[in-house]
């Protein structure tokens, strides 16, 4: 892997991003923890998606299902049947692989030989375990694959009680869980991880259109939010990659340190859930259209995109370094809306009165945005780490201030510094940070 790769998974360990899992037991593979600076980051992205997809549309409406629902949903939706990998297991050195992601199916990956593998056997990623206190196969549940069944099953129940009418959306973000036959690199493939999802209900005939639409404005999301177009692309699925519910697949892709690779996938998932769910159910989940006297199944558009593989995307895209006297300077230029910390307050010195009017200053901006105070090391050093975790302003408290009550403000990118009073911080601030 190139060392792009190896210094932000090295930054995100040693600034307090993404920690792996259960590490003072040794780490549990393919899970990880988020850090205070990774936890503000996630969340930011979600909020991102859900400020685009639901907030700003009088069309689309949220949800929060649970994550263990009925069997039921799962054999309707065909997870149950056929939500599997192709695994093959090496003879010679006894490694498990997932075969349609190998670059060389015939070669073992991991002992180097040729012709070892077994025959594929279909490997059912769901999760499986018992609710209540009984072990048996009656009790048997899965932790949800996907969000969208949360949504398919509420389809009925959000309609009547949100009085929708088509088109609409129905959107959720949320933990899911897979069974990967392969985790791996960083949080890009784990057993537990979060997605952003969205069902847009439509007439049948106007899918096409609609399935055009949403890939326009979810490619234009990621861009919006700072992501070089030169790293994002959009690829249509070939007949046979085809999921069993979708007649059109498209990723979104992003420029991994590995090559292309899948960020969102917009299906069009035609009525099959809606239909599935209607045939294992026995209930009516046809929509009634008022002007045309029809009852039909709506057909579905789904974008559905992952919150922990994006945040990672944000990371390795927003990572820069360039030289300032002479010295490196690494840099995170994270969009405003997606740095964890918008503004760093630092004392010029630890001296009392330099510390209280730090906090005089802090003060007002903690009750807007997530701010930070540090008073410790010099100056060059604190704007260094302030750089490197994307902190868009920094204010400095020096001695002047304590007369002229003034305060330099410096800018992440441009590195230009102004000299505001601090009665005008705030304002200064939010002209920058808000619009
Ligand atoms: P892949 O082919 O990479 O296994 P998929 O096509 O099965 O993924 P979808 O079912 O379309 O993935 O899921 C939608 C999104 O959820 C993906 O684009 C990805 O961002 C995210 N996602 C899926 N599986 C994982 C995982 N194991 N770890 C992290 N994110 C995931």
């Amino acid at each position: 892997m190139s060392s792009h790769f190896d210094t932000i998974v090295n930054l995100a360990k040693n600034r307090g991003f993404v920690f792996q899992s259960s590490e003072i037991y040794g780490g549990l593979r393919s899970a990880y923890d988020y850090g205070p600076l990774g936890a503000a980051l996630l969340r930011n992205v979600k909020d991102e998606w859900w400020r685009s997809m639901v907030q700003m549309r009088d069309n689309v409406v949220g949800i929060d299902s649970a994550v263990i629902q009925s069997p039921r949903v799962w054999e309707a939706s065909g997870h149950v049947g056929s939500f599997s990998d192709p695994l093959v297991e090496c003879t010679n050195c006894n490694s498990r692989h997932r075969l349609d992601k190998l670059e060389n199916p015939q070669q073992c990956p991991t002992c180097g030989m040729s012709g070892t593998f077994t025959e594929p056997k279909d490997f059912n990623l769901m999760f499986k375990t018992h609710m209540g206190p009984v072990a048996s196969e009656d009790n048997a549940v899965y932790l949800r694959p996907e969000t969208a069944q949360g949504i398919f099953i509420n389809f009925e129940n959000v309609r009547r009680t949100a009085r929708l009418k088509l088109p609409f959306g129905i959107a959720q973000i949320g933990k899911s869980f897979r069974n990967e036959i392969t985790p791996g690199q960083f949080v890009f493939r784990t057993r537990e991880f979060e997605q952003m999802e969205m069902e847009f209900f439509c007439r049948p005939e106007e899918s096409a259109k609609w399935l055009e639409y949403w890939l326009e404005e979810r490619k234009s999301w990621y861009m919006d939010l700072g992501m070089s177009a030169d790293n994002l692309r959009l690829r249509a699925h070939d007949e046979d990659e085809l999921s069993h519910y979708s007649s059109h697949t498209y990723d979104v892709d992003y420029n991994f340190p590995w090559g292309w690779d899948e960020l969102e996938g917009i299906a069009n998932r035609t009525d099959f859930d809606l239909a599935a769910h209607a045939h294992h159910s026995g209930k009516d989940l046809t929509y009634f259209d008022p002007e045309t006297n029809e009852r039909f199944f709506p057909h579905v558009i789904e974008p559905a995109a992952g919150a922990t593989r994006t945040t990672f995307a944000f990371l390795l895209d927003a990572y820069g370094e360039d030289e300032v006297k002479g010295e490196k300077r690494a840099v995170l230029k994270l969009d405003k809306r997606l740095a964890p910390i918008k503004v760093a307050v630092l004392p010029l010195s630890k001296k009392p009165d330099l510390v209280d009017t730090t906090e005089a200053v802090a003060g007002p901006l903690r009750r807007r945005w997530d701010i930070e105070v540090d008073v410790t090391q010099s100056i060059g050093k604190r704007y260094r780490r302030q750089d490197e975790i994307g902190t868009p302003y920094c204010v400095t408290v020096d001695f002047d201030s304590l007369d002229d009550k003034q305060v330099t403000v410096r800018d992440r990118d441009t590195m230009a510094q102004d000299r505001i009073p601090i009665e005008g911080l705030e304002t200064y601030l939010s002209e920058r940070l808000d619009a």
